[in-house]
């Protein structure tokens, strides 16, 4: 699809309704009216919760079909798994690349889910465009601005994860490129700063994730698998993130995950994610308050 094809949906620069003139095409509306973005066909920023669930890294054909399974079952609404994987050591698994997106795709296909995939390169935009159901900008690539664009170009829904060392406002912006080149269908993903101390993998910064929904119109999901890296502490920060009136949550789920090659400390299991997604059916009803 070309970029014209999408210029109809996306407000001009002067439009205006938009509140914050440095976001005209993704900030707040003056009628608060809001975004809704499909993955497939699966709606966010409209009223259901949704749930996107994973492995970090697609591993093998018989893995990421076992996984899509198990997250299919268990309530997952969306499939997530990375073949381009941005490790922080060179010689750490860096994903099976083009034909791990196959196997995703296939894995997708067979079990019913829509899935999103990381593209780290503006050189393999074009060709995953034309099998992916959404990419991923990874937290170290926010700021990567000719692979916004390029992604933005083609049209294709992206999740873009925050900077751990972003600022809301920097995440905003870096949607306002992906946007202004060409896709309004940006869900934009807090997935954990750096502050002080590594009793948590990173700091799940619920507020920032608040803010930047209060401020643009487009969805926003939390990714607590990142940033708190405790598969303890996934449920409640999954609550939390529902009780924020969030949009969505990504987490990674693995068959196995003392045997991942990437993040095996931090997936849940399918039994955790069964846990996890039990805890979220209870706060889906009011919570009723203490009496006085
Ligand atoms: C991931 O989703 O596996 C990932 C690498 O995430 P982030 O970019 O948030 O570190
Ligand atoms: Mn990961």
């Amino acid at each position: 699809m070309s970029t014209a094809d999408f210029t109809p949906a996306i407000p001009s620069s002067t439009d205006p309704t938009s509140v914050d003139p440095r976001l005209p095409r993704t900030g707040r509306r003056m009628d608060r009216s809001r975004h809704v973005v499909h993955i497939g066909d699966v709606p966010f920023g409209a009223e259901p919760f949704v749930v996107i669930a994973g492995p970090c890294a697609v591993e093998s054909a018989e893995m990421i079909s076992h996984a899509a399974e198990c997250v299919g079952k268990l309530g997952a609404n969306v499939l997530r798994g990375g073949a381009f994987k941005p490790r922080t050591s060179p010689y750490s698994f860096q994903g099976l690349g083009m034909p791990g997106i196959e196997l995703l795709q296939k894995a997708s296909r067979t079990h019913g889910l829509p899935f999103v995939t990381e593209v780290l390169s503006e050189s393999d935009v074009e060709q995953m465009a034309e099998c992916v159901d959404a990419f991923q900008i990874g937290a170290r690539n926010m700021q990567n601005f000719a692979l916004l664009e390029a992604v933005g170009r083609t049209g294709r829904p992206v999740v873009l994860k925050r900077n751990f060392g972003a600022t809301p406002t920097e995440w905003l912006l870096a949607a306002e490129h992906v946007a202004r080149a060409g896709s309004d269908q940006i869900i934009l993903c807090e997935r954990g700063i750096r502050s002080f101390g590594d009793e948590t993998r990173f700091t799940l910064d619920l507020a920032g994730a608040m803010w930047a929904q209060d401020e643009s119109r487009l969805p926003v999901i939390v990714d607590p698998s990142h940033a708190i890296g405790l598969p303890r502490l996934l449920k409640r920060a999954a609550a939390a993130t529902l009780a924020a009136g969030l949009d969505g949550l990504m987490v990674e789920v693995h068959p196995e995950p003392s045997e991942a090659r990437c993040d095996a400390d931090q997936a849940l299991t399918p039994e955790l994610f069964d846990e996890l997604m039990a805890h979220l059916k209870r706060f889906t009803v009011e919570r009723p308050l203490l009496a006085p």
